[in-house]
């Protein structure tokens, strides 16, 4: 079925992990709002991430950048086939500097040790405190880390 959705025109039966613009808008004619494809996973791969890895990555990446970046963000969202993250950035922010601060949230939340160093893992702040995996959370977080390190040395 076609559609207008820009995700649903890539063959995912080909791609790779990594860090890709996903689609552009322009706000009030001039003003650019990014989406990029966070792909922890290879969908071939058939490997995804877990729910519980996914909350905790979405929470730290959700906190982190926000810190990093500042009202730049939009929005983060995980995506629902598990394969991958969403982070929506409004402004002339280059995509370099998007997947350094990506990077440098990898390299600082990947050595976690208890549900307290997660932001807003409480009854309060989240629909689902109980749902995290720390040290699926660190790995993934690890493996990424190094993807993004490969493709910024790659493109310098
Ligand atoms: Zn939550």
């Amino acid at each position: 079925m076609k559609s207008k959705v820009a995700s649903f025109s890539v063959d995912h039966t080909t791609l790779d992990s990594g860090f890709y613009l996903r689609s552009q808008y322009t706000a009030l004619g001039f003003y650019p709002i990014k989406s990029y494809d966070m792909r922890f996973k290879a969908p071939r791969a058939k490997e995804y991430l877990s729910p519980e890895a996914i909350h905790t990555i979405e929470h730290l990446m959700a906190h982190y950048l926000r810190e990093r970046l500042g009202d730049k963000v939009v929005s983060f969202a995980p995506m629902g086939c598990k394969t991958g993250f969403y982070v929506v950035v409004k402004g002339w922010t280059p995509q370099r500097r998007v997947m350094e601060e990506v990077l440098r949230v990898c390299r600082e939340q990947s050595d976690l040790k208890t549900q307290e160093d997660v932001p807003g893992l409480t009854v309060v702040q989240c629909g689902n405190p109980e749902l995290y995996n720390i040290e699926e959370s660190n790995a993934a977080l690890k493996e990424y880390g190094a993807l993004l390190e490969k493709l910024l040395s790659e493109t310098k």
